[in-house]
């Protein structure tokens, strides 16, 4: 599933720029990181599609083989 909560699997909810957890009552923000080198990725969107640019890797990584980490915002 996409955009579920890292501590209960719930689908979270997206909100003024961050996922919420109404389960855990827990805001996330989303973050992308490279599948080669695990560098934070810049997102790029075009034409109603999102694509990730790796810095380090100097190249496009396609939305599937990202890694995905959520981070809790604080309270
Ligand atoms: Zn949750
Ligand atoms: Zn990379």
């Amino acid at each position: 599933m996409e955009n579920e909560c890292p501590q209960c699997k719930q689908a979270m909810q997206w909100r003024e720029g961050e996922y919420v957890c109404q389960v855990c009552q827990q805001h996330y923000l989303k973050h992308a990181y490279c599948p080669t080198c695990q560098s934070p990725l810049e997102k790029l969107q075009a034409c109603g599609s999102v694509s990730y640019f790796c810095h380090t890797c100097n190249e496009l990584k396609s939305k599937s083989a990202v890694q995905i980490a959520y981070t809790a915002v604080g309270q």
